[in-house]
């Protein structure tokens, strides 16, 4: 044999054992043998750098460190999915499905829902190349090093299944592996880890990936990306990745009904508890791939799956205070203070109260004992008090009345569930809070300045308000605290490069109360300059496209303030993009305005992405369903049936992907 077929021979048989072991679960060599020919494989490698592959079994140890995640934006958005919580929601959803296709013999795959953190993993001619975390769905962080650790994922496989293409799953942490490092830590006198999916989720974003190769992490996948058509269901793309080397879970199953998919969840929802990981419910996805193309997305998530959460965990405790927190838009929320209890894996010590309302509903007291549940959701909410156990001397909650920050007397407007801090340039987290939007990810990107900085500047006296933070200096920073010259430079390079942000992202930034970042895009894309936006009266800001009249207040109320003018005359002066760049305008056309448009079936020039955004960008509205006051169907391949029955009825016009081409240009 020659060094090379020696190298090849060496990885394919490794390659195998991994699988065996950490795929199939099921060993066939010992540990002292695996390691004898990882280090021949080494020796061989490192004799013959000629013959280097970065995905050969031995860079499975580790080594690289990652001091900065590069942010990667995801070539297909990775949604999140929506939620049901009994047979009523998910036979609701089978309707909207059935109606969507225009027929009802659909079936579905029943999928456990794992529970840990989402990942992304790009191949390439049947190469491993990339893994980015979900982050927001639009652009994760690529954290390649640390996956390539994990043995149960194939870092080739081979020609029979795809060649290019994302398998997406989720990076667990199995129970007892959880256990074991618990049981490391508490030998050590460490603290313990919390929970499986937090310690998985974190481990993704360890910088030193040999640490990362130390830990019993897995990896199940659950979906298949490819514009590749060869399979025609998820089931089938399923059971060949599986057959590929990926490590797809047989419990997945199909059903032709609701009921039977209702089967699936009472089986699961006991046997759960059986599994070596953790669970937090059912995913039901519609199988025929094409039937998910027809269906599409909503701005959140795929209408071909819905996810069913088991009924969460709950327990008693002691409420012992309620305390009040500031937002940065002034908004007061009650926290409870709970007895410390175990809920699911986790200590709760606190609990969201929502508002007044809420409490007065539940009438929850300071030393009742209450029921607390933990969901989907990160913070646990309290449900009911346990009244028998109320003592005697109880006094019913007195709202708070003043600022607990600012000590400035709370407001409540009509029609507002929350009470106000009203001193929005006085109140402490009100300031840092603005501050902190301004700087986010998906407002002004300003890098090398995160949170906890922003609150010193502050402390120091060095910044009131965003606008401050152009004229900040670098000697200024220098002295703070953990600070160097290079964070400090950082720091100025991030302001200065934010003055280049698109004009909707800063009006994002600017906090406006109910401007979000789609409602800032609207808004942006309509009046094209923020003079425009805060001169226009109540009438003009209602005329554009989703602004109704509680955001058109919050407008005129930012608008006529004058604190807020000197703002944006600042930032203007120092440069930033208060109005749409030329290129932005040029774009844009009003060819379609008023004009109404659905989108249904498959194409061909365009992503459906692209074709919602060409229509938006020319003034036209994106519609999901058919109705009188829609214009044109854009139909494309395998249109569903029901809705060119129903646009033939009601006599809209039917366009193909080539007269709309012809229609704009
Ligand atoms: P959510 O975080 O509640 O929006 O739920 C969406 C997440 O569920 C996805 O991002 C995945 O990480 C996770 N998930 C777990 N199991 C599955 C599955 N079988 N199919 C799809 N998503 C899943
Ligand atoms: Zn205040």
């Amino acid at each position: 044999m020659t060094p090379e077929e020696k190298i090849n021979t060496l990885r394919k048989a490794l390659n195998e054992h991994n699988y065996n072991y950490y795929v199939l679960d099921n060993a066939t060599i010992s540990d002292v043998d695996f390691d004898k020919k990882i280090k021949e494989l080494e020796a061989l490698e490192k004799e013959y750098p000629a013959f280097f592959d970065e995905n050969s079994p031995t860079q499975r140890v580790g080594g690289a460190i990652t001091k900065n995640f590069e942010t990667v934006v995801h070539q297909n958005r990775m949604y999140s999915l929506d939620n049901s919580y009994s047979l009523e929601d998910l036979k609701d959803w089978e309707k909207r499905v059935q109606k969507n296709l225009g027929t009802d013999k659909i079936t579905y795959t029943c999928e456990l829902k794992f529970d840990g953190a989402s990942i992304s993993l790009t191949y390439k001619n049947g190469q491993f190349v990339k893994a980015v975390t979900r982050g927001d769905g639009f652009q994760g962080d690529d954290v390649t090093a640390n996956i390539k650790t994990i043995r149960s994922i194939p870092l080739s496989i081979g020609a029979n299944f795809l060649n290019d293409f994302e398998m997406r799953g989720e990076i667990i942490l199995p129970l007892d592996g959880f256990e074991k490092m618990n049981q490391e830590r508490a030998k050590n006198g460490e603290d313990l880890y919390r929970n499986p999916r937090n310690t998985a989720s974190g481990s993704l974003k360890l910088q030193d990936s040999a640490e990362v190769a130390k830990r019993p992490l897995d990896c199940l996948l659950y979906q298949v990306v490819t514009e590749e058509r060869k399979y025609l269901t998820h089931f089938e793309s399923l059971e060949n990745a599986r057959k590929a080397g990926f490590k797809v879970p047989n419990t997945i199953q199909l059903a032709t009904s609701i009921d039977e998919v209702f089967k699936f969840v009472n089986f699961w929802d006991k046997e759960r508890h059986n599994l070596p990981y953790e669970t937090d419910g059912i995913v039901i996805k519609v199988n025929n791939l094409r039937q998910q193309e027809e269906l599409g997305y909503t701005a959140k998530a795929p209408r071909w799956a819905i996810a069913y959460k088991f009924k969460a965990a709950q327990v008693a405790t002691l409420l012992e205070e309620i305390t009040y927190q500031v937002g940065r838009t002034g908004a007061i929320t009650p926290v409870a203070n709970l007895a410390p209890v175990q809920l699911a894996g986790t200590t709760v010590k606190r609990a969201s109260l929502h508002n007044s309302d809420q409490i007065e509903k539940l009438d929850i007291r300071v030393n009742d004992t209450v029921f607390v549940e933990k969901g989907g959701e990160i913070i646990p909410k309290i449900i009911a008090v346990d009244f028998s156990k109320r003592p005697e001397n109880s006094q019913p909650t007195v709202y708070a009345s003043h600022c607990p920050e600012c000590n400035t007397a709370l407001i409540r407007t009509e029609g507002d569930a929350k009470h106000f801090c009203p001193n929005q340039f006085g109140c402490a987290p009100q300031i840092t809070g603005r501050i902190q939007h301004f700087i986010s990810r998906k407002a002004m990107d300003i890098e090398g300045l995160g949170g906890e900085t922003v609150d010193l500047l502050r402390k120091e006296g060095l910044i009131q308000n965003y606008a401050d933070l152009y004229d900040l200096k670098i000697e200024q920073i220098i002295p703070l605290d953990r600070m160097a010259e290079k964070s400090a430079q950082n720091i100025i390079n991030g302001i200065e490069k934010s003055k280049q942000i698109p004009f909707e992202k800063v009006l994002f930034a600017l906090g406006i109360r109910f401007v979000g970042e789609t409602v800032a895009k609207k808004l942006a894309k309509h009046f094209t300059s923020i003079d425009a936006i805060m001169t226009a009266s109540f009438e003009e800001l209602i005329q554009a496209d989703e602004i109704g009249d509680k955001i058109a207040q919050s407008i005129i109320d930012f608008s006529s303030d004058l604190g807020n003018i000197q703002l944006i005359n600042r930032l203007k002066s120092f440069g930033l993009q208060l109005e749409l760049s030329a290129e932005a305008l040029e774009n844009q056309t009003n060819k379609l305005t008023s004009q109404i448009f659905v989108v249904s079936g498959v194409f061909y020039q365009m992503t459906r992405s692209e074709l919602k955004k060409s229509i938006e960008d020319n003034g036209g509205k994106v519609s999901s369903s058919i109705s009188k006051k829609t214009n044109y169907i854009i139909a494309g391949d395998n249109m569903g049936p029901s809705k060119l029955a129903k646009a033939k009825e009601l006599g809209i016009a039917i366009i193909s992907e080539q007269d709309y081409i012809n229609m704009i240009n």
